[in-house]
């Protein structure tokens, strides 16, 4: 409420001294030298995909099992989407990524998803961008999460990410930010965000309108920032407790990758064929908010066709967990108390 009074009163609500403060401190939480607000991650990496020279008609390599944004962005920015499956932890398949940039020289573009806050291999993401793929790293569900002591989305030439209230690093509203090491890249994205203006009234091409807004930039960095790490800790205990004591229920945690701290912004488990609906209906009667991440694959929304698309690879894992996967409540303001009710709501569970 404060930071509402501060702004409200300020006089000064669109791209001001709130939103450049919070960009500096973003980009040196993630370790990187600029981070360029936007209205949401959606927007984010349609530009940064273009500030990175992304043409028409050209490959994007991703995963199927993400948000849809980060396929919309692709197709957005006159990319192609390529699918590649993923591994056992959700993640994309790198070592497979690897193997079809070797096999054919027209995979430039690569948009990896850290997804549930677990991180990708930062090496194979560095071996990528060495045979020259361009990496625009989704980091919306990984603030706090890094592997090799890089930041999840600081690997790639840009990262992006989402401040959507429901993120780790929410808002109050839609948000979301573009940063990167690199400083030209970063003068593009503040144009692009901006009607493509380089100076008032001074277009040099066809940005869009997504600003992060003076009261999220204030919320985010003197509300949400001072407690996130606290937040991000609470977090990996309650995941711990999961991983711990829900041995010997009807699931089955999906496993985290051997590497790096994770965010633990979602906690998938796997259900066994057929019995999804029946647990998620068990737990909702018990008031405990379970849902899907993601109950289908990007490659195959109605949205999708007859817009061009590629599946490089069969999407056998990333399909098999679209129809096992629940995620469990792993919010940093639950209650001991109630992350047990949630385990003894899983352990009462028969399939
Ligand atoms: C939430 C999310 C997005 C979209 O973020 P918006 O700010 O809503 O546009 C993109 N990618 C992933 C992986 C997400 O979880």
């Amino acid at each position: 409420m404060a930071a509402v009074e501060r702004v409200g009163s300020s006089g000064w609500w669109i791209l001001g001294e709130e939103v450049a403060q919070f960009e500096r401190e973003f980009a040196e939480r993630v370790g990187v030298a600029c981070c360029v607000g936007f209205g949401n991650c959606l927007d984010a990496t349609e530009m940064a995909l273009r500030a990175c020279g992304l043409e028409a008609g050209e490959r994007v390599v991703t995963t199927p099992l993400t948000a849809f944004a980060t396929v919309l962005a692709i197709v957005r920015a006159g990319g192609i989407p390529c699918f590649v499956d993923v591994d056992r932890h959700g993640l994309i398949d790198l070592a497979l990524v690897e193997e079809q940039a070797q096999l054919r020289g027209d995979l430039r573009y690569l948009v990896p998803v850290h997804l549930y806050g677990y991180p990708l291999e930062a090496a194979a993401l560095r071996r990528l961008a060495e045979r020259g793929v361009t990496i625009v790293e989704d980091a919306a569900q990984a603030v706090g999460t890094s592997d090799a002591g890089r930041a999840a989305g600081a690997t790639g030439r840009v990262g992006v990410t989402s401040f959507y209230p429901t993120k780790a690093l929410g808002a109050l509203g839609d948000g979301g930010a573009a940063f990167t090491d690199d400083e030209q890249i970063a003068t593009r994205l503040r144009s692009l965000r901006d009607y493509g203006q380089v100076g008032k009234y001074e277009h040099h091409e066809l940005g869009c309108n997504s600003r992060l807004d003076e009261f999220h930039a204030a919320i985010l960095r003197t509300a949400i920032l001072p407690r996130f790490d606290a937040w991000t800790e609470r977090r990996r205990e309650i995941a711990a407790r999961y991983r711990k004591e829900l041995d010997g229920a009807h699931v089955a945690c999906v496993e985290p990758p051997g590497r790096g701290a994770r965010s633990e912004h979602i906690f998938p488990v796997r259900v066994r064929e057929g019995s999804r609906q029946a647990l998620l209906d068990a737990l909702r009667a018990q008031g405990v908010g379970a849902a899907v991440h993601y109950p289908s694959l990007c490659s195959e929304q109605v949205a999708l066709e007859g817009v061009p698309h590629e599946c490089l690879t069969p999407l056998d894992q990333a399909a098999d967990l679209a129809a096992h996967e629940v995620s469990l409540p792993v919010h940093a303001l639950l209650s001991d108390d109630e992350v047990s009710r949630i385990i003894e709501s899983v352990h009462a569970f028969q399939p």
